[in-house]
């Protein structure tokens, strides 16, 4: 009888359930898993036939590189598969300190502090660092994690037009009186205001104007933070994503990377001073309370921060943009003409994409559609991802598919 009854409850739960499925499919807004019974590269198996994958954000095809591979099947036979807890809890395993000094030595910083995703990672660290005295300041296209994350601090949340410096200035002035550091005198709390952006955007791969809003953010004694998930081991001199590139990574307060991009592993990760990294440690939640992440995936991200920063990272890096320069060229004047993996197709009309994208999965080429929650609505589009394990015909096939689809191929950002 009581099974009976709970099938009854789990019934109207599921009908209710039902019908908010039946409106996102409405909206054109259902989402699906797609099982591929592959690795991830240019090119993956799905229901037994093989597509060309322009999909994932393993740029310089390391997810599957034998130097990753061999380094997390070492760590797996000598510490286990699993991490037993969290790592302030049974003890950090060596892959982790392993993987934090040498992403430290890479990025030039005294310390980091890795996360089990880069999610965590700006979750656990916006929370951590503000408080509801202060306030965060975002770029409107930044990433769920870090919306999520700022929220969740209950600081005070402001929002900027994306890469719109005269608004993100009119903000700061706002803020600038209100920001004060602890004070002896008065008891007050500190208040503080951090800018919160990525260098490199996941959705349209353009860049932030960090040089601006590092003057920006000194000019009114504010804090900042940059998500370098789209660009660490692709710009700079050394690789180490965009702020090398601009000269700009001595001034900004906290830098974010991510494992699981470029890196081809898993994860994120914080680099700074070792203040920062010893504080992260002990306010960030999602670090603490969360299980570590396996040995296999730190040695094998520790692998990959290797591999960056060699000679062969380098001409891997090299790579990707004489790709990039070959899709690029094949484009009309003025579309994608910008250096970077991420080509956005704006279709706009939520439907058409997944129309869009359902046509060139027909012809065996896998190209995701984006929509909304992940974009604005009425923007969505087909999200190109270029790897430097792609070839030039990859490239060939993948145009000759989008001009059959008859699009406009002016609609590139
Ligand atoms: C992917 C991404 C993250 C999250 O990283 P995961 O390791 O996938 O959890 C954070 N920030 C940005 C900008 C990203 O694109």
């Amino acid at each position: 009888m009581s099974s009976e009854r709970r099938l009854a409850t789990m019934t109207a739960f599921d009908h209710e359930l039902s019908s908010r499925l039946a409106l996102l499919r409405a909206q054109g807004l259902n989402r699906e898993l797609r099982r591929i019974d592959s690795a991830q590269s240019p090119r993956i198996v799905v229901g037994g036939r093989v597509f060309l994958n322009f999909s994932s954000n393993d740029y310089l095809g390391l997810a599957n590189d034998p130097a990753l591979k061999q380094a997390a099947v070492a760590a797996l036979q000598r510490y286990g598969a699993g991490a037993g807890a969290s790592r302030l809890i049974c003890g950090s395993l060596a892959p982790c300190h392993e993987l934090e000094e040498v992403i430290a030595q890479f990025e030039g910083t005294e310390a980091a502090l890795t996360f089990s995703t880069g999610y965590a990672t700006g979750v656990g660290t916006l929370s951590a660092l503000l408080g509801k005295n202060d306030i965060v300041i975002l770029d409107r296209l930044v990433h769920a994690s870090l919306v999520d994350g700022a929220r969740l601090s209950g600081a005070k949340l402001r929002v900027f037009r994306h890469n719109d410096l005269n608004q993100l200035e009119t903000i700061l002035r706002w803020a600038a009186p209100k920001i004060h550091p602890p004070s002896p005198k008065d008891q007050a709390p500190p208040h503080r205001a951090l800018i919160v952006t990525e260098s490199v955007f996941s959705m349209d791969g353009d860049a932030a104007p960090l040089r601006e809003i590092v003057e920006l953010k000194e000019r009114y004694g504010a804090w900042l933070m940059v998500d370098e998930a789209h660009a660490t081991g692709l710009y700079g001199a050394n690789r180490r994503g965009l702020a090398e590139e601009l000269g700009v990574s001595d001034r900004i307060d906290v830098q974010m990377g991510t494992l699981g991009k470029a890196l081809g592993a898993s994860g994120g990760f914080i680099s700074g001073s070792r203040i920062l990294i010893d504080y992260l440690v002990n306010r960030a939640r999602s670090f603490i309370f969360s299980t570590a992440p396996v040995p296999a995936s730190a040695a094998a991200a520790a692998a990959a921060v290797r591999f960056v920063q060699s000679d062969a990272g380098e001409r891997r890096r090299d790579l990707l943009w004489e790709r990039v320069e070959d899709l690029s060229s094949s484009l009309p004047a003025g579309a994608g003409k910008r250096r970077s993996a991420i080509l956005p197709i704006l279709v706009g009309d939520e439907a058409k994409a997944v129309h869009a994208a359902n046509a060139l999965r027909d012809s065996a080429i896998f190209i995701p559609a984006i929509r909304y929650p992940t974009v604005a609505r009425g923007a969505a589009r087909l999200r190109l991802t270029l790897t430097a394990a792609h070839t030039r015909l990859d490239i060939a096939h993948a145009l000759s598919a989008l001009r059959a689809l008859n699009f406009e191929l002016s609609g590139l950002l």
